[in-house]
């Protein structure tokens, strides 16, 4: 009997050795596994990312990570495969921008010798791709000489400089005209206007294509027109009608003479006038189709209903004090001509909203210097 024990128990022993092994093996991986997780728990404490969290403990970053306080642009750093070691004391002090190729626009900025402040500064002026094409040129020295203004953009850089130095302009005037285009010939490489908003900008540098689209053209009822079948974008045209009515309780009267102007109707219109007056006429007093802000359904011609001169008008007095209120702003002035390329125009009036309408008259500034320092992107 003894001697089957002994047997059976030599038979358990190597079994139990390897369970024990086993066990133990088991334990230390499950209290590794403790610690792995205590150790990104502490940081991601500091508001790091799980993914930032484990890319700085296996760069044994940890120590280093809580000694400097917690940026987006950091955290973005270890999230990414840009990440380079040789900068990771610069990422910290550089704004964060929502963007996969940040970081990799982080390091060639920096490789091009681009100070923290420097690159804040390209980073603030335009897209991430912007940043990337602009860090292919040679440093530039004196970035802030364009860059200053925040309606600068890094994109146009290189035209900034080329139309500061060809013109001798001030670099407020010269970022200005360059965003609007006017460092092109009228109706040369215009900007493309697809998307219709009462804040849109179409003149000759900002094109509009034959199939564009206004949203809720309505027709104008024929106690606002001479015009049978004319029609505007529905706010602009309510807008109108409080307009309207208020001059009315003054005594005065007006009524829309142009409104919505198809792609078409201007090229037909642009035809008429050259059998009738040549090229030349037309080039300075007719836009050319896709170029005519009445293609918006924003833009009105008005006349008085006494007089027939709409400059002369008890109207046209009241229009330049009160339109604002509405949204309306006199489009068209002979102090704006450079910018706008149209000659004065007394009748021409373009809806834009109450709240820029009201910016605008506060500014005295054209709806292009407008445009250019506060829309445009
Ligand atoms: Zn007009």
């Amino acid at each position: 009997m003894s001697k089957v024990k002994v047997k059976r128990l030599k038979l358990k022993e190597p079994f139990v050795s390897i369970c024990r092994i086993i066990g133990i093996i088991c334990v230390a991986i499950f209290v590794l596994f403790l610690f792995y997780r205590f150790e990104i728990l502490s940081v991601s404490r500091l508001g790091y990312s799980e993914d930032a969290s484990k890319s700085i403990l296996f760069k044994f970053k940890k120590k280093y990570v809580k000694s400097v306080p917690y940026t987006k642009t950091l955290n973005a750093a270890f999230e990414s495969d840009d990440y380079n070691e040789k900068y990771l004391s610069k990422y910290s002090g550089i704004d964060y921008y929502k963007d996969k190729k940040l970081i990799k626009a982080i390091n060639i900025l920096l490789d091009k010798k681009y100070s923290t402040n420097e690159i804040n500064l390209i980073l603030s002026r335009g897209s991430i791709d912007d940043a990337i094409l602009f860090s292919k040129k040679d440093k530039i020295v004196y970035l802030e000489e364009y860059l200053e203004y925040d309606f600068a953009r890094i994109r146009l850089f290189d035209q900034y400089v080329d139309y500061g130095n060809d013109t001798g302009s001030t670099t407020y005037d010269t970022v200005v005209y360059v965003n609007l285009g006017i460092n092109n010939p009228e109706y040369t490489n215009p900007t493309i206007v697809d998307k219709f908003d009462k804040n849109m900008l179409v003149n000759k540098h900002f094109k509009l294509e034959k199939d564009f689209k206004v949203p809720d053209l309505v027709k104008i009822d024929k106690k606002f027109t001479d015009e049978d079948n004319i029609m505007m974008n529905k706010e602009a045209y309510e807008q109108y009608i409080k307009m309207s009515d208020d001059l009315e309780k003054n005594g005065l009267g007006i009524y829309i003479t142009t409104a919505y102007r198809s792609y078409d109707e201007q090229k037909e219109l642009c035809d008429y006038f050259k059998k009738l007056y040549g090229d030349e006429y037309v080039k300075k007093f007719v836009a050319q189709p896709g170029f005519s802000e009445h293609q918006t359904g924003l833009a009105i011609d008005i006349a008085s209903v006494r007089k027939n001169t709409f400059a002369s008008s008890k109207e046209y007095k009241w229009m330049i004090k009160n339109a604002y209120k509405y949204g309306y702003i006199l489009r068209y002035k002979k102090e704006y001509q450079e910018e706008t390329g149209f000659k004065s125009e007394a009748w021409h009036y373009r809806y834009v909203g109450v709240d820029i309408a009201k910016d605008i008259h506060n500014k005295e500034m054209s709806y292009e210097e407008y445009y250019a320092t506060k829309i445009f992107k």
